[in-house]
């Protein structure tokens, strides 16, 4: 376990945390003025390995050279210039830390955004250490700045780190769908929407630039069910028509044996480590497409029926005869998180081959065509 401390002054920011995997939603925006719930989870934080944060340089102004230094072989909206390993907490474990309104920073809207920089400083110093992030469409958070905050060991009862077989037998999956509420709802007249989970498009959206890499250019079938919904709509839109098509199953702990003729895998990422799970036997050559590890349980073993959201109450005297529930309906298709599938295939260098590469640039087409 670890705590931060300003590096300043050395007084405490955060109590004693542990270190999980950087959520693939870390920097998701997400709809239309929703409110977006915490990051991340107590007692957790999670580090962003790569540059983030203001000051930006657009695309234009940056060599390609450089850009594949750093890993991006495409081009990108802008890269960040800040120091890399920003750290991510829950808001509610930032201790010892004042808000300073004045950096509102710019795109301000319903609450902070965080595009001014750090907007949080150390309460006993005044020093600028951590940036809070509260606005629609925006998971809240808390970032210490890596340059202004230091991580120093605790002695305490380290979060055990579970194995594959724990985290399948803990049930606890990432639901499909969830309600989302509109930024300024008061009690009593939300509004709630059930809508395709934030964490699932964003997740749809790594794994789909994965999908496409190991694909080859040929079509890719999924097993039906949740990962039909979720990917295949994309990759017949996506890919060339007709065989030979490529098979992408679901793989991972608690699951049989693989087919002999898998060709690419859906595999569960770790949640402490980030790590993909790895089959044991001759499919270990098959392309591994990572998905969280909850949303990889929900798609593994999806439940028979889903809780939906419920507003208002039966009528005294009325007796239900719609038990049990049907399955939820959604408002739209299915549609993987356009900005979280271009930062990913960016970062594979399979992005330079030109089909590839015509797929990122007519992204916004696509969008536009609802694949996105
Ligand atoms: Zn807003
Ligand atoms: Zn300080």
């Amino acid at each position: 376990m670890f705590v931060f401390v300003c590096a300043g002054c050395g007084a405490d920011l955060t109590g004693p945390l542990s270190q999980v995997a950087l959520p693939v939603h870390a920097h998701q925006k997400y709809g239309n003025g929703t409110q977006l719930p915490v990051l991340m989870e107590p007692g957790t934080f999670a580090v962003e390995p790569e540059p983030w944060g203001p000051p930006w340089r657009r695309w234009a102004e940056i060599d390609p050279d450089e850009a594949e230094a750093r890993g991006i072989f495409a081009p990108v909206h802008g890269l960040s210039d800040n120091a890399p390993g920003a750290v991510v907490i829950a808001p509610g474990e930032a201790h010892g830390t004042v808000l300073n309104p004045e950096n509102r920073g710019s795109g301000y809207c319903c609450g902070l955004d965080g595009a001014g920089g750090p907007n949080m400083a150390c309460a006993a110093c005044g020093q600028p250490v951590a940036t809070r992030i509260d606005d629609c469409s925006l998971w809240q958070a808390v970032w210490l700045d890596p340059t202004a905050v230091r991580r120093l060991p605790f002695d305490g009862p380290e979060a055990p780190l579970l194995s594959w077989a724990e985290l399948v037998k803990s049930g606890e999956g990432t639901p499909p769908f969830e309600p989302i509420t509109r930024w300024g709802c008061r009690p009593g007249e939300e509004k709630r929407w059930s809508l395709w989970s934030p964490q699932w498009e964003a997740a749809a959206g790594r794994a789909l630039a994965h999908l496409l890499v190991a694909s080859d250019r040929r079509p890719v079938t999924v097993p039906d069910g949740l990962a039909a919904e979720v990917f295949q709509r994309a990759l017949d839109s996506l890919l060339p028509a007709g065989p030979p098509s490529r098979h992408a199953v679901l793989a991972g702990p608690g699951l049989p044996a693989l087919d002999a003729d898998a060709d690419i895998l859906l595999v569960p990422a770790h949640p402490q480590t980030g790590q993909t799970w790895t089959p044991a036997d001759s499919a270990a050559s098959a392309y591994r497409v990572p998905l969280p590890f909850g949303v990889w349980q929900s798609m593994a073993f999806p439940e028979p029926y889903l809780p939906v959201p419920t507003s208002g109450r039966m009528p005294a005297g009325v007796l239900r005869d719609d038990y049990p529930l049907p399955p939820p309906r959604y408002h739209h298709p299915f549609q993987a998180d356009p900005e979280i599938f271009r930062a990913t295939l960016v970062r594979l260098p399979a992005v330079r081959t030109p089909w590839l590469r015509e797929i990122l640039d007519n992204l916004t087409r696509n969008m536009q065509a609802g694949i996105f």
